[in-house]
């Protein structure tokens, strides 16, 4: 078995180069695009409520800015690293490229378990972060919106500070916001939405229903939980979810209503008592046709690949699997919609969040997502097609897609000075 590296900034890298080798780009294009266009590490003072102090670590990334400012979520987690962030900012450039949305990547982190906070604390926390970070964002520059443990409160902070600073009411330095704040309608549910949009297509292209077939979900938050609650409505069985704490199957299906209901009492999926409890590791094992990792990164890696029963994996998640276990997948037939195209619902809902606050002039539900579903299906038919010339995966083709998009870019606008 050969032995992996998990640092999910040297696999985002190893992703990034094969696409660079597809498209012949020189050493020099390949240096810039690689490379983040800036990092800041700040540290992040609070006064807890028994009035004692502790200093937080927090970064903020922006990798490439070459088609528009710079978007991406910040995540709130106990394992937040400056590598993790470069990735996810570079995942963010490459997503934001592949949808051809008007952004670059960018992508914030703070190194910190939120559930260990008081709500005064994590508001505290929040705000410091943003003040730290406050001369590299705003709403033509770096864009921040919710990712793991952070939520549309979270963002409400951060607006309001920057506002505040500013002197200004900013609606646009943020997406992912409460709709009493600018937020778009449908935003909550976005990333599962755009999910459920690729998998129907990639569900026709394998000649398969999702009505009726059987889905295993690991991670339960924004995008696992919405994730169960529209597959479910559109007939598919979910025959397991999980969260940070373990999870529950049953091969008749689960009620995502029921399964909500316990989520809110505070308990864990493992318990809940319409099913048998599972392992995180045994979700992704399942016989199941579909599979979809919506919790963190490097989930199914070479040593779990082969194992791997479900004909098509959706990633919500951002770099569930890695560069070994992606081939190993790719050989064996399945049809990995890689997280750059299938959770862009999100960023795609927040860019249409972002010119709705511009405009001033906001949108019904139906009509976001009516324009989510024409944006994914346009990426998914681009991704597809660009995966049959380069006969590759949908991931080698979205990595093509995206990567030739940002490098043209940074081509015709020219290296200042
Ligand atoms: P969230 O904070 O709402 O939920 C995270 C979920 O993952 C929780 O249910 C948590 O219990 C579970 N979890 C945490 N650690 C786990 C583990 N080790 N094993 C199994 N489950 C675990 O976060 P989210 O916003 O739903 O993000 C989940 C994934 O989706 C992340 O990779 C994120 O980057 C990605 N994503 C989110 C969005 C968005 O709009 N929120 C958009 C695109 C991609």
């Amino acid at each position: 078995m050969p032995r992996e590296n998990l640092n999910p900034f040297v696999i985002a890298q190893s992703y990034f180069q094969q696409a660079a080798e597809r498209l012949k780009l020189d050493d020099g294009m390949r240096a810039i695009l690689s490379t983040p266009k800036r990092a800041l590490t700040v540290s992040i003072p609070v006064r807890m409520d028994g009035g004692s102090y502790k200093v937080f670590v927090g970064h903020r990334v922006v990798h490439n800015m070459s088609r528009g400012p710079a978007k991406g979520g910040i995540r709130f987690h106990p394992d937040v690293t400056l590598d993790e962030v470069k990735a996810l900012a570079s995942w963010m450039t490459w997503k934001c490229a592949c949808l051809d949305l008007p952004f670059g990547g960018g992508k914030g982190g703070v190194a910190v378990d939120p559930h260990a906070l008081s709500l005064n604390e994590r508001e505290r926390l929040t705000r410091r972060y943003t003040s730290e970070i406050l001369p590299l964002i705003g709403p033509d520059q770096d864009i921040p919106a919710p990712d793991v443990y952070t939520d549309p409160q979270i963002m409400a902070w951060i607006m309001d500070t920057y506002s505040m600073t500013k002197g200004t009411t900013s609606l646009g330095v943020v997406t992912g916001k409460p709709l009493a704040l600018g937020g778009s309608r449908g935003r909550d549910k976005a990333t599962a939405r755009g999910v459920q949009f690729v998998l129907r297509e990639a569900c026709a292209a394998r000649k398969m229903s999702l009505k009726g077939a059987r889905v295993a979900i690991q991670g339960y938050g924004n995008a696992g939980s919405h994730m169960a609650t529209l597959l479910h409505a559109e007939g598919a069985r979910v025959v397991a979810v999980s969260d940070s704490r373990g999870g529950v199957q049953n091969a008749r299906g689960l009620d995502p209503a029921q399964l909500q209901a316990h989520k809110a009492k505070g308990q864990s999926l493992k318990t809940f008592p319409g099913g048998t409890s599972i392992t995180n590791k045994q979700l992704l094992e399942l016989p199941v046709d579909i599979l979809v990792p919506a919790a963190l990164e490097n989930q199914i890696t070479a040593n779990n690949a082969p194992r791997i029963r479900a004909k098509i994996v959706a990633e919500a998640a951002n770099g569930p699997t890695t560069p070994l276990a992606d081939d190993v997948l790719f050989k064996r037939g399945r049809t990995v919609i890689p997280d750059i195209l299938a959770n862009a619902g999100g960023v795609t809902v927040s860019y249409f969040e972002w010119v709705q606050d511009f405009s001033s002039f906001f949108w019904d539900e139906d009509e976001v997502d009516r324009r989510l579903e024409v944006y994914m299906k346009r990426a998914y038919t681009s991704v597809a097609a660009t995966a049959a010339k380069h006969q590759c995966s949908l991931r080698g083709g979205a990595y093509v897609l995206a990567v030739d998009r940002v490098a043209e870019a940074t081509r015709v606008r020219g290296i200042f000075p």
